[in-house]
């Protein structure tokens, strides 16, 4: 995953930042200089990254800092605040309630993976409780409907579509209403996406919107879409009140900057991430984590909930109170090297812990991952018990 690189470049500057001898303004360009160049080079928007570091130095004001202060962790605070403000579009989106029924409508681009998410969503919240059902209302791209039909009898999602009907807006209400009839509290809609940005693809989209009254319209983008994300969200945005991002295909090669670029177009957030063509390959999209992870500074609160998910029950309690204290010894290092080793994906996990950055594990090479995590534990079976 791109977005690793990323994280790796950006950790790195704040790291070379770190171990220069006095922070002055010089140093501080350079690693500012250096964030830009790995945003830019990721696809972020120039306008953003610009104002970004615009921000950064007006927050970080050397001369003004006494020389008791951190200027270091002063520097490292206002740089991930603002890489979260970049993804938080400062409200939150809508989400749907258990037992209240709520019309979801996916729009994006063909391709961009939206059938595939209509589905993941769907399994989501079934995992969870909700009583999700699918409507295919893409009428246009032959095959749609049975793609649908495929993915939803597999998660045991009830789904409707038409082979004959040509009008997706007639599609879209009849599916509607028999699911509310049938006390589905998840009601999601799938419309078509084209190729481009069609006018007939807006015209189409806002027409089922109308007729379906949403309350959630989810922008679907694929991540490798690079700096076309802007203009393609906005457009969006344009025909239909577009309420959140879903960005696909984090798994694959793509840069990721543009997720930044459709939650400053959209003013929406990003709300979960695709990272692989199954169901379950679908995470939820937390800024402050996100970031965090993205900076090498770990995502503690993510960590934990892993752990409760393998450690068993007795030990929990004594290994959470010495993790939230800060305790993160190499023996815990060691007892939890065990259990990683019973689960996967092992990157995902490891790019929580700070100091791990994702590029030390990265997806699809979880058996040198494994294979180095064996010699780590073998590293420190030849330590003392003064080394750990
Ligand atoms: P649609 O035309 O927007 O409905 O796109 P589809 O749902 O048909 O997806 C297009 C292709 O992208 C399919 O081959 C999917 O399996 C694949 N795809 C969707 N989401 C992801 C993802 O998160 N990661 C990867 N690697 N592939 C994905």
């Amino acid at each position: 995953m791109v977005l690793a690189e990323l994280g790796g470049s950006i950790s790195r500057a704040l790291q070379q930042m770190s171990s220069a001898t006095v922070i002055d303004e010089k140093v501080l360009n350079e690693c500012l200089n250096e964030i830009t160049r790995a945003l830019l080079q990721s696809d972020v928007q120039f306008k953003l990254v610009r104002d970004m570091q615009t921000n950064i130095k007006k927050i970080v004001n050397l001369d003004d800092l006494a020389a008791g202060h951190n200027k270091r962790k002063i520097i490292q605070q206002a740089i991930f605040n603002e890489l979260c403000k970049m993804l938080d579009p400062g409200k939150p989106s809508f989400v749907p309630k258990k037992g209240k029924t709520s019309v979801v409508m996916f729009v994006g681009l063909q391709g961009s993976g939206k059938t595939t998410t209509c589905t993941k969503y769907a399994y989501y919240h079934q995992k969870k409780g909700w009583k999700p059902a699918l409507v295919c209302a893409d009428t246009f791209r032959a095959g749609a409907f049975d793609q649908l039909k495929q993915n939803a009898t597999k998660a045991k999602i009830p789904f409707y579509g038409s082979y004959m009907e040509s009008d997706p807006v007639k599609i879209a209400v009849e599916g509607v209403e028999r699911f509310k009839k049938e006390n589905c509290d998840l009601i999601i809609v799938d419309t078509s996406g084209r190729h481009k940005q069609e006018a007939a693809l807006f015209e189409e989209m806002r027409q089922v919107s109308e007729a379906t009254k949403p309350d959630l319209v989810i922008f679907v983008m694929d991540s490798s879409i690079g700096q076309a994300a802007f203009d393609q969200a906005l457009a969006f945005k344009q025909s239909v009140s577009v309420g959140a991002v879903i960005v696909t295909k984090m798994d694959g090669h793509a840069k990721g900057g543009g997720a930044l670029s459709a939650v400053a177009a959209t003013k929406s957030p990003v709300i979960f991430f695709g990272t692989g063509e199954h169901m379950d390959e679908f995470e939820v999209f937390d800024v402050k984590p996100f970031v965090s992870r993205l900076l090498g500074m770990g995502d503690w609160s993510g960590f934990m909930d892993k752990i409760q998910e393998v450690v068993p029950m007795d030990q929990q309690p004594e290994l959470l109170q010495k993790l939230s204290e800060g305790h993160f010894t190499l023996r815990i290092m060691y007892e939890q090297f065990q259990n990683l080793l019973k689960m996967g994906p092992i990157g995902q996990v490891f790019s929580m812990l700070p100091g791990f950055s994702a590029e030390l594990m990265p997806k699809g090479r979880e058996k040198e991952s494994q294979a180095k995590i064996k010699r780590y534990m073998t590293m420190m079976d030849s330590m003392t018990n003064e080394g750990n």
